[in-house]
Formats: C-alpha cells, sequence, structure tokens
C-alpha cells in the first residue's frame, strides 16, 4: 500500500532559526506585510522581536493585535475582513496556536468570497479553491505544531470546528526555541500536554504510517524527558529546544496521521467550559488512554518504552497498563487538574458534553477502540469521578 505524507516545504528549526526571516520575506518580492500577533506578545516584546528584523526591508507592516486565546469564529470573520479590507501582500503569524491559526485564515481567505463560517468541516457549504497570500508561521509556544500542518480551530458556541485544507499549510515555518522561554509554567504545561497528545495520539491513530511513526516516537521521547523540566525552569535552554522540537515533529506526525478520542472529547470542553485547549486534552488524556488501551496494547508498550521505562520483563497487558499509568503521572506532576470537577464542571454537563463529541466524527473514525455514545459518557464520567482505569 502506497503511503502519502505531506510537509510545509520550508522549516527553520533550532535556537537563532528567526535569523532566517528577512532572507525569506524576501525570497517573496512582497511589500505590505501584515503581522497577527496577540496583545501580550506585543507588550512583552516578542512581535517587536519579529518586526525590528524586517526594518531593513523597507515594507509596509501593519499589527494586527486582537487575537485572543481560542479564537472565536466571530474573531476569525474580523480579521479577514480586515485582511480582504487592506490588500496584503503577505501575513506573518507570531504567538501560540491562537495567532498562528488566524493567520491561515487571513491568507487563504482574503481572496475567497463569503464568511469563514461557510468554510468550516462540519457545516460549511463552501471549498477552499485559492492558494491565497503567502504566509509565515512562527511558533511561540510548543504545543500546537499549527505551524506545520493544515487545519486552522475556531471556537464556536459549544464545541470547536475546523477550516482545513492543503492551501493552510505555511509556506514556511520558523520554530526558534528561544521565543519560548517567556512561556509561563501554566501555559507550559497545557501547550506541552497538548503537543504530547498529538504525538501519542498519532502513534494509535488508525491511520499511522511508517513515516508518521518515526516522527510521533521522537516527539514523544522529546517532549516526555523535557516537559517536566520545561515547567519548572522555564530559563532551560535544552528543555525548551526539545520542547520545541518534540511540539514540531508531533504536528508533522498528527497532521499525516490525525487525531482521536482525546481531541474528540476536548473540544467540546474547550467550546463550552473555554477551558485552554492544552488543558482540555490533559485532563482527558489518561482516561481515553485507560478506555482504549485493551485495542492498542503492543503499541502502548511502544510508547512506555519510548518514554524511558523498559518493560523487558512485562506482557503488553502490564507495559500498556504502565504506560497510562506513567502518562497521569505526568499530568499530574506538571501542575494540572486530573478530574472535570477540577475545572469546575458540573455533572449536568456530561450529557450535553457526550452530544457534542459524538459530533466529531472526523477524530472519532481514528480511535483505535470505536468510541459510541455508550463509551463516551462512561469516559467522561470517568474523568468527572477521577477514576483512570488501567
Ligand atoms: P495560545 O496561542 O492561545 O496562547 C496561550 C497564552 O500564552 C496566551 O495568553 C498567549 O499570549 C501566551 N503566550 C504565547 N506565547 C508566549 C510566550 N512566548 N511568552 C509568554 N506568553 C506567551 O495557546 P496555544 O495552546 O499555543 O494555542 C491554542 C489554540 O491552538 C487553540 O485555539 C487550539 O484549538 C489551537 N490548535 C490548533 C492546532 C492546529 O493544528 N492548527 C492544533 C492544536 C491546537
Amino acid at each position: 500500500m502506497t503511503e502519502k505524507t505531506t510537509f510545509v516545504p520550508v522549516s527553520y528549526t533550532g535556537w537563532g532559526a528567526l535569523d532566517h526571516l528577512l532572507s525569506e520575506v524576501e525570497r517573496f518580492k512582497v511589500k505590505k506585510i501584515l503581522v497577527v500577533t496577540d496583545p501580550f506578545l506585543k507588550d512583552i516584546g516578542i512581535t517587536d522581536k519579529v518586526t525590528d528584523l524586517l526594518k531593513s526591508g523597507k515594507f509596509d507592516i501593519d499589527v494586527y493585535t486582537d487575537v485572543m486565546p481560542e479564537p472565536s469564529l466571530a474573531l476569525g470573520e474580523s480579521l479577514v475582513d480586515y485582511t480582504r479590507a487592506h490588500q496584503f501582500d503577505m501575513v506573518i503569524g507570531v504567538g501560540g496556536g491562537s495567532a498562528l491559526d488566524l493567520t491561515k485564515l487571513a491568507a487563504v481567505l482574503a481572496p475567497h468570497e463569503g464568511k469563514v463560517k461557510d468554510y468550516l468541516n462540519l457545516t460549511g457549504t463552501k471549498r477552499v479553491i485559492e492558494k491565497g497570500l503567502p504566509f509565515i508561521l512562527i511558533p511561540t509556544t510548543a504545543g500546537t505544531g499549527s505551524e506545520i500542518t493544515n487545519i486552522s480551530v475556531l471556537s464556536l458556541e459549544t464545541t470547536k470546528d475546523v477550516v482545513t485544507h492543503d492551501y493552510l499549510l505555511a509556506d514556511v515555518a520558523i520554530v526558534d526555541p528561544a521565543l519560548t522561554i517567556s512561556v509561563p509554567p501554566g501555559v507550559t504545561a497545557a501547550t506541552g500536554v497538548d503537543a504530547l497528545t498529538h504525538a501519542i495520539e498519532a502513534y494509535l491513530s488508525k491511520s499511522a504510517n511508517n513515516i508518521t511513526d518515526a516522527l510521533a516516537l521522537q516527539a514523544i521521547r522529546l517532549i516526555s524527558s523535557s516537559l517536566r523540566t520545561a515547567v519548572k525552569d522555564g530559563e532551560n535552554r535544552q528543555a525548551r529546544t526539545d520542547m520545541s522540537y518534540g511540539s514540531y515533529l508531533a504536528g508533522l506526525a498528527f497532521f499525516n496521521a490525525g487525531v482521536a478520542g482525546v481531541h474528540a472529547l476536548a473540544y467540546p470542553l474547550g467550546g463550552q467550559f473555554q477551558i485552554a485547549h492544552g488543558n482540555s486534552n490533559a485532563v482527558l488524556l489518561p482516561y481515553v488512554m485507560g478506555y482504549i488501551r485493551s485495542s492498542c496494547e503492543k503499541r502502548m508498550k511502544d510508547i512506555y518504552e519510548t518514554m524511558g521505562f523498559s518493560s523487558a520483563s512485562m506482557s503488553q497487558e502490564e507495559a500498556s497498563s504502565r504506560c497510562v499509568e506513567e502518562l497521569t503521572r505526568l499530568v499530574m506532576d506538571v501542575g494540572i487538574p486530573l478530574t472535570l470537577r477540577g475545572f469546575d464542571i458540573p455533572e449536568s454537563a456530561l450529557d450535553q458534553l457526550t452530544k457534542d463529541a459524538m459530533k466529531q466524527t472526523r477524530l472519532l473514525s481514528r480511535s483505535p477502540r470505536e468510541l459510541a455514545k455508550e463509551d463516551i459518557i462512561k469516559i467522561y464520567r470517568a474523568a468527572f469521578d477521577g477514576v483512570v482505569s488501567q
């Protein structure tokens, strides 16, 4: 069987990668550039680091700073309207997944007709047909992998939906771990577990292939060995570097192999309770893994070993169970609550959460264990009560 794998055409990764920005922008022969970022990054000088590098290029630069975490559809609509009204030649996204996802919409939907809503995966009626403006993505968190995926995630009233097409792949990704040094511990933890979840779900996905397996395992190795340090000691250059590479590799893996149950159940938590994407994945990770374990013991044994544990004398059953235990410990060690109660989610919400999770058929179809309505409610209940099945 032939396997297809898609990558962003050009990436720069590693400490100091940002130095390549100017030459890359010049390659596109553009004049009027929109930089999309969030107000906090502008305040702490990260956005200026990027725009300062462009000063010698005599570009006309407009900085859009209205990005909010977990961006809403309304925010997407307003940025796309703004881009259409100003005739830019290029868009540069600087920030976490929220800024990068909005950058993709601005660049790709600029020459399209209609609203962003028309292009949503679950309910949209229009298709992306043009490449749009060239765009460069510069992540400042080590988490989403948005810089190398072809999706843009938007928060709706009760859940999330995506706009997806290969035209949403950046022309250039610049992953410079130096930009993540200022990420506070709580955001480092949430975004780091998000990246780990991407790698794990890609490795366990029904659509995994030889290439995504290699990417996912190296991501799991890097993230599981550096996340605790990055959270405790944000200035640790090696830990930040490993996290940036881990997040990048996990992004490549999940973009090609897909994510599954954890994300399907996490989207409604983000949509209904405004829980940061990384936290909503993290709180569900142990419960979904515990529930699907019996359908993917061999692969969970691989993950356990990749996390640095020896399973030489163990059966697959035992190693996969230990894997769930270690993942639970990691989430706990980086300070993320391990129950839905810990995020103030009431028991009465579980039915609606289940209904909304079931709409994520694209994600659920890749789970190694089929997740029907009765399975999903059981997982939410376990996460509410804090009972991980192993
Ligand atoms: P974010 O972009 O929402 O940022 C979270 C917070 O961290 C913000 O307050 C931001 O100002 C701050 N921050 C970012 N970089 C910082 C830095 N260097 N120093 C200090 N503070 C910093 O968080 P995120 O987790 O990166 O992105 C979440 C969004 O990405 C969600 O909407 C999620 O659904 C989406 N997402 C997209 C993909 C994809 O492939 N497109 C994948 C996963 C998640």
